[in-house]
């Protein structure tokens, strides 16, 4: 057995394969091939193997989000065996002499560029499809199971660090913990650990190769230890703790379906952090109130060109569907920092994190923002939406969007599409500027939620992203306490709500401590939910104030 330390940032036991992540840089070589009729032989048998894929993942999608939104697999299983596609591949690799992998590499290309020409919007968007594919059957005519795990069953992911576009590339099913050499506690990665509701270590001592690669491991997500290759001892006790995580987990079922309310009748909304519609089956899963924070550059970040209002549209209008009539928050996009998406050609900065991100680059580059804004209130005819805007820090740049939201809208009218007509704005209070210029904003929008996240970076000046600055970057500061109290305050005084959706919010330790401050609202991590509503009913909110 050898053990290797890091940091945990999510508790939790997890027990299986290691399996170290290899990032997703094959590039697909033209080869010239001696026996055309093999390369179709393994053409044909990738495909079937693509369909079968596609199989499961259409019986995963009906149970998790429905039939609707299960369909596209259906459409890809088709597209996969379409005559016109199959034909071109083919005599690709008998006229050429080619390797298969060029072929069909060769054929999507032209396929998409065919689809992107196109007058019809319908058959445009298809270009996409064609994409995902064309990659897909060449995964696997390269052996390679799913973008970067190549394990059929759930393992354990190592990894150097992981940007946000490649966890949002991962099949979250094959998923059991996260461990990385690098990465803050804050980084995007941790926060999927955390909506995945699975233990994860950074800055871990591991190595990535093949000394590791594939061996029997336990990550204890509390010690932040990994055992590779344990003995029998280890094994048990873990496994003891790890049966013990499970009841307590079953414990917290019970309290599906139940109100969160205080002992002394105080109510407190807990909402769901998301930034994916693969997602919505954890939501459900864990009664969650509405969604409070959907990350939507997570879009952005899953595709190569900017998604158009139709891909858009479809996403939102999924997620305002499956949550029938609850409460989704929609924030505009968040690129820039450490969530950059090649095709914005942003310049390179010395500081990116003080630099052109979020809002700045929608207001900036208005054409991109108002298809966004365009997709959300199209969405909002199909359920409850609200639009959030990330990094504010002035009421004039608050004033700047609602008169581009006012035109979006106004172009909406003039064109007879449905929207809903009384959609609520908020904007996220991340930022030191916006938390002093609270009361002020609080006049112009219908709510806040605060991102402890950026608002402990940017008061405490600490980059979130620097793993050797995690033990000074301290959410639990008092001016970030004093912060959250003034915010509510300046909320409650315009008769606005006011929650938070940082990580902060969903620190347990700090629950009865929100409620007292008054918080209208949390939006966590799903897996979050249930052991906060516990806490919240246990809790008696006068006689904690009287307490303190
Ligand atoms: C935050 O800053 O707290 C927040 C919720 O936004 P993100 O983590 O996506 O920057
Ligand atoms: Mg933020």
């Amino acid at each position: 057995m050898v053990i290797y330390e890091g940091k945990a940032v999510f508790e939790g036991v997890a027990i299986g394969k290691l399996s170290v992540y290899k990032k997703n840089e094959e590039t697909v070589k033209r080869i010239k091939v001696d026996a055309p009729e093999e390369e179709i032989a393994r053409y044909a048998a990738a495909r079937e193997e693509a369909v079968r894929q596609l199989q499961a993942l259409y019986e995963k999608a009906v149970k998790e989000v429905g039939e609707a939104s299960a369909e596209i697999f259906e459409a890809h299983q088709m597209m996969v065996d379409d005559d016109d596609f199959v034909e071109s591949v083919e005599s690709i690799i008998e006229s050429q002499g080619v390797n298969a992998e060029y072929a069909v590499a060769e054929t999507g290309d032209n396929f998409k560029k065919m689809f992107e020409e196109m007058d019809d919007e319908y058959f445009r968007g298809r270009a996409a499809d064609i994409k995902d594919i064309s990659e897909r059957i060449i995964r696997i005519l390269q052996g390679n199971g799913g973008a970067g795990i190549e394990s059929e069953e759930p393992v354990i992911v190592v990894a150097d660090d992981l940007a946000p576009s490649e966890t949002v590339q991962m099949d979250k099913d094959k998923i059991l913990s996260f461990v990385t050499v690098h990465g803050s506690a804050n980084s995007h990665t941790s926060i999927l650990a955390k909506t995945m509701n699975i233990p994860a270590i950074i800055t871990c001592s591991i190595p990535l190769s093949e000394e590791v690669d594939g061996k029997e491991a336990i990550v204890d997500g509390f010690e932040g230890k990994v055992y590779v290759e344990p003995t029998p001892e280890i094994l048990a006790e873990k496994q003891k703790l790890a049966a013990a995580e499970q009841e307590k987990k079953q414990l917290l079922e019970l309290l599906k379906g139940k109100e969160n309310v205080t002992l002394d009748g105080q109510k407190i909304n807990l909402y769901a952090n998301i930034g994916n519609t693969k997602d919505l089956g954890l939501v459900l899963k864990n009664d969650a109130g509405g969604i409070g924070l959907f990350r939507s550059e997570f879009i952005y970040l899953g595709s190569d060109d900017y998604p158009t209002e139709d891909e858009q549209f479809a996403i939102y209008k999924q997620v305002a569907e499956t949550l029938a009539g609850k409460k989704v928050i929609i924030r505009t996009l968040d690129i820039g920092a450490d969530k950059q998406a090649d095709y914005f050609k942003l310049p390179a900065e010395e500081n990116p994190a003080l630099g052109l991100r979020a809002i700045r680059i929608c207001l900036t580059r208005p054409e991109i923002f108002k298809t966004q804004l365009r997709a959300i209130l199209r969405a909002s005819a199909f359920g409850k939406v609200s639009i959030m805007f990330p990094m504010i820090i002035s009421v004039d740049e608050v004033k700047e969007i609602q008169g581009i939201l006012a035109e979006v809208k106004a172009e909406l009218d003039a064109e007879g599409i449905a929207y809903d007509k009384k959609i609520e704005t908020g904007i996220m209070i991340e930022t030191p500027a916006s938390v002093i210029m609270a009361e002020e904003l609080a006049k112009e929008v219908d709510f806040f939620s605060i991102g402890t996240n950026d608002l402990t970076q940017y008061t405490l000046a600490i980059d979130r992203q620097n793993q050797s600055l995690d033990k000074f970057y301290d959410s639990h500061h008092p001016a970030i306490l004093k912060m959250l109290k003034m915010v509510v305050d300046a909320a409650h005084k315009y008769g606005k709500w006011a929650g938070i959706c940082g990580e902060l919010g969903a620190d347990l330790s700090l629950t009865k401590e929100f409620l007292a401050m008054g918080f209208d609202e949390l939006s966590v991590s799903p897996g979050r939910i249930l052991p906060i509503r516990k806490i919240v009913r246990e809790t008696d909110v006068s006689a904690y104030k009287a307490g303190k």
